[in-house]
């Protein structure tokens, strides 16, 4: 990071918290943002103020990727083809998850953080099956600019090795107070047929002990609902499979609103995918202000789903941010990528409201609205910006709505900004 004082300026300035001011510019002071106004030839600047123009390009913030697995971040593609079941992508997911060492996460997870900051993400928020994984998250820090919330993932329908998990959670829940403010901690309960009732609230009690945010994939497919309304379906054949079928762990049954109403209590939740949670599920999010939905729209096709309930959640003035989930069922980590497919899928959302999803909603999603989401003064000089070298980039306000997402346009970090 540059100490000396920034200008950038560019055809437009996306601030997100304000509507776009054309030939904009943005201030930047020791990492910090300071202004953020229509450029003017005479404005008065701080001493050794150097100007950079990036020209007909928008500056945005920097991109926030609520949900991802780093681990798989060296797959080429993901596992199996289009449509498939779960389940059955479960199996591979496994299989991959077991060829891994501890170097090869290591190399994976530095890589993925690479992908995401080199595609415009400041922040990424990633599912750990592995507590010593931090190690690899520091040292990615050391290289690039990007915020980590490392959630580690719980799963256990048996009781024996329950002890040892909880202890292992609050070992890495603990580092919240001793990690550098861009590294945080938070638990994962990994979905609701693979953990206990006791399991999850243990976790969620942990969570609010050392203030950390809890992420669980919640009515991510049909089978889910399936096996919490009837102890039936795919899933059944699955755990059995895995060795973690205990008909017992499911009495009393519990339902998708009662897996909510447990997560309401943590102290910040995030809901992962809700692709089939229905109008009064999303009624209970939609009251409790400290629970977040995350929408990984690429993995959300890749599965074929039925069309997202995004309206029905934007309705109920739930936050909405936005993941790439994993390679295992998205091309790559490119977060830009999945706003372009909502803005392609929700033609009825304005640019504006898209970008807001992938920004500040995934910061105040994983606790970085301080830092991160906006271009406000105060805030980290975590910008990026949107280029389309194949359009004609107008300089009026209707033609920004047409561009800023159109399939030619791509996103990157301002190159020399940072903390
Ligand atoms: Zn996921």
């Amino acid at each position: 990071m540059s100490a000396e004082p920034v200008l950038y300026r560019a055809a437009w300035v996306c601030p997100v918290v304000q509507p776009p001011i054309q030939n904009g510019c943005v201030l930047v002071v020791d990492g910090r943002i300071t202004a953020v106004q229509a450029f003017r030839d005479s404005m008065e600047l701080p001493r050794f103020c150097r100007t950079v123009d990036l020209g007909d390009v928008a500056i945005v913030p920097g991109l926030v990727n609520a949900h991802t697995h780093l681990e798989f971040s060296k797959l080429e593609q993901p596992l199996g083809k289009p449509g498939i079941k779960f389940a059955d992508w479960m199996r591979l997911v496994v299989g991959q998850r077991n060829g891994n060492d501890l170097l090869a996460k290591h190399r994976a997870i530095v890589a993925g953080v690479k992908e995401s900051f080199q595609a415009g993400v400041w922040a990424v928020g990633d599912i750990a099956t592995d507590p010593v994984g931090e190690n690899s998250y520091l040292a990615v820090e050391q290289n690039t600019p990007v915020h980590t919330t490392v959630f580690l993932e719980q799963s256990g329908r048996k009781e024996a090795s329950r002890e040892q998990q909880r202890s292992e959670l609050d070992v890495h829940l603990l580092k919240n107070d001793l990690v550098p403010e861009s590294f945080a901690c938070g638990a994962s309960p990994q979905a609701t047929y693979s953990v206990t009732w006791t399991l999850l609230s243990q976790i969620c009690a942990a969570a609010k002990k050392h203030q950390g945010i809890v992420a669980m994939p919640v009515a991510a497919t049909l089978a889910e609902r399936q096996l919490c309304d009837s102890v039936t379906g795919d899933f059944v054949e699955l755990l059995q499979e895995f060795d973690s079928w205990d008909p017992e762990s499911f009495t009393p049954r519990r339902s998708i609103k009662a897996f909510l109403g447990r997560l309401s209590q943590a102290p910040q939740s995030l809901v992962v995918h809700g692709n089939y949670l229905d109008a009064d599920e999303l009624d209970l999010i939609g009251r409790n202000k400290n629970m977040s939905i995350v929408f990984c729209p690429r993995a959300h096709q890749f599965f074929k789903h039925s069309p997202y309930p995004l309206q029905e959640m934007l309705k109920r003035e739930i936050n909405v941010a936005v993941g790439t989930d994993s390679r295992a069922s998205s091309p790559d980590l490119n977060l830009f990528a999945d706003l372009q497919l909502i803005a392609a899928d929700f033609p009825e959302l304005s640019a504006m409201e898209v970008l807001k999803l992938g920004t500040v909603n995934g910061a105040l999603a994983l606790g970085k609205q301080n830092d991160l989401g906006t271009l406000a003064v105060g805030k980290q000089a975590a910008i990026s910006c949107v280029i389309n070298e194949d359009l004609n980039v107008g300089r009026n306000l209707a033609s920004l709505d047409e561009w800023l997402f159109d399939s030619k346009s791509r996103c990157e970090p301002v190159a020399g900004v940072g903390r």
